[in-house]
């Protein structure tokens, strides 16, 4: 059975203070919702992984990291390594975000190899993909997507890509305050289980998570998530507010 998920990104935002309120209220927010076979994760910055995961070991959510650098350990300063988050007893790591795509030119063999280290160590790697505004314009959305994954995520054996969440965010959505809408968001995540599908099996496409990401908020979360292929969300700008963070946890 899929494991439903709303993880947080919090990227680059609150001060030590800040987080620490963020996270306690969240945690005793979580307290009062059941959560079966649902998972809830904060990924906050890195500075704050260690208070996070002290806090989530009384509390009923995971911790994820945002990024990591694909070696043990060496001369990358500035880096951190999946030994380094598996210390700190870190489950998940988002990696291709379209931010980092961006901004720091992260190719699709560098995010296969950050996906090998990730599930060397054991952690979970929540793996981005989604295209932009013109590539959807001209029609090339799934074909942008199936790169992605193509070169990224499908060297992996079977069992590997089980240990996997796909989150596909469209890139003209991530915040922007449009959302794809429900349609959208379905026919993209049906097609990426299709993929999985045909190069793995229907069981292992059926079982593997995918979660919707791009603006999703408080009031659009319960129609994105009753989408038959939509296991969830990564939320950005809403995972920033516990109130409206806890709201799309309970739209799961
Ligand atoms: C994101 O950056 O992963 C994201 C989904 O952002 P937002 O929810 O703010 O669009």
């Amino acid at each position: 059975m899929r494991t439903r998920i709303v993880a947080g990104n919090w990227k680059m935002n609150k001060t030590f203070k800040e987080a620490e309120k963020l996270i306690t209220e969240i945690a005793d927010a979580l307290d009062d919702i059941p959560l079966d076979n649902k998972e809830v994760i904060l990924c906050p910055p890195y500075l704050y992984l260690e208070m996070a995961a002290d806090v989530a070991e009384e509390a009923n959510f995971s911790v994820g990291a945002q990024n990591c650098y694909p070696a043990d350990c060496g001369a990358y300063t500035g880096e951190t390594s999946p030994v380094m988050l598996q210390s700190l007893h870190v489950d998940y790591c988002i990696i291709g975000h379209s931010e980092r795509r961006k901004y720091f030119n992260e190719s699709h063999e560098f995010l296969a190899r950050k996906t090998d280290a990730l599930l060397k160590h054991g952690i979970c790697p929540i793996f981005c993909c989604g295209e932009v505004l013109p590539e959807r314009e001209a029609g090339n959305h799934f074909d942008v997507v199936k790169k992605q994954l193509t070169e990224s995520l499908f060297h992996l054996s079977e069992e590997e890509i089980g240990n996997i969440v796909i989150a596909y965010e469209p890139v003209w959505a991530i915040g922007t305050g449009v959302n794809a809408t429900p349609g959208q968001a379905q026919e993209m995540h049906a097609y990426i289980r299709q993929l999985v599908a045909e190069k793995y099996s229907p069981g292992t496409a059926e079982n593997i998570t995918i979660l919707y990401g791009g603006s999703c908020n408080a009031k659009n979360a319960d129609e994105l998530f009753s989408q038959k292929d939509v296991d969830g969300g990564l939320i950005g700008g809403a995972s920033l507010k516990a109130e409206d963070f806890i709201s799309i946890v309970t739209s799961l």
